[in-house]
């Protein structure tokens, strides 16, 4: 379902970042691995359609990135892509359950108050819809941000170094919450690490993408 030949990106000004080929069934679990700086950041953004590959393509779930187009690309990426960012990107200003009700909003769905509810419960921040995101815990505030990322029923989660600054217990905790949820949607899970933690949080059949890129691998 993920495809990935001869892929390969450069910033303006960059030198060339160069990605191995990976292939992940439906379902299943990629970890990218590899230190600050090697390029596992751009490969989520390629693989989200964000970025045009400056060579080579990455297919996910039959559709190329490469040959999408600027509007088709959010269109496909509301649909497809569940994205769990590094820095959580809640919006200050809004309530749990709005923030949401924005993300249905701005991938042009209609208001779905069963699924808003749902996927909040399935994550078990039910009671905590009317708080804003300085009212929560960061614990909480990722199960938030993780409810968002799946509201949409995506086929694919990308997960940006989901355990970074969480002490051991939280990142055993937030993994095994991302992989139950992973398996509960039917998504395919892409965690990007530098955390060496967590391939031992994880359970089953692991796929694992060293990026390296010039630096050290882990
Ligand atoms: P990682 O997520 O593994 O830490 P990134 O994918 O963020 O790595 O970055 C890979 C390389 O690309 C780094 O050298 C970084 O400095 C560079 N880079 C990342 N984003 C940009 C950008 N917007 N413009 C120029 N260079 C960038
Ligand atoms: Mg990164």
């Amino acid at each position: 379902m993920i495809d990935s030949q001869q892929l390969a990106y450069a910033y303006q000004q960059g030198s060339l970042l160069r990605f191995d080929n990976v292939n992940v069934p439906q379902g299943g679990v990629l970890v990218l691995r590899g230190a600050s700086g090697s390029g596992k950041s751009t490969w989520l953004a390629l693989a989200a359609g964000l970025l045009a590959p400056s060579e080579g393509d990455i297919t996910i779930a039959g559709q190329s990135v490469k040959a999408l187009g600027k509007a088709a690309g959010d269109a496909w990426r509301a649909r497809t892509i569940g994205f769990l960012p590094q820095k959580l990107h809640l919006s200050a200003a809004l309530t749990v359950h709005d923030n949401l009700a924005m993300a249905q909003w701005a991938a042009g769905q209609p208001q779905d108050e069963k699924r808003i509810a749902e996927a909040l419960a399935a994550l078990g921040v039910q009671d905590l819809t009317r708080r804003k995101p300085a009212q929560l815990s960061g614990g909480q505030a990722q199960r938030v941000a993780l409810a968002r990322a799946v509201l949409l029923k995506p086929l694919v989660i990308l997960a940006d170094e989901p355990t970074a600054s969480l002490d051991d217990d939280s990142a055993g905790a937030a993994l095994a919450l991302l992989q139950a949820c992973a398996a509960r949607e039917g998504a395919t899970l892409v965690i990007a690490t530098h955390d060496s933690r967590v391939l031992n949080g994880l359970e089953g059949e692991i796929i694992t993408l060293p990026i390296n890129n010039g630096h050290s691998l882990l």
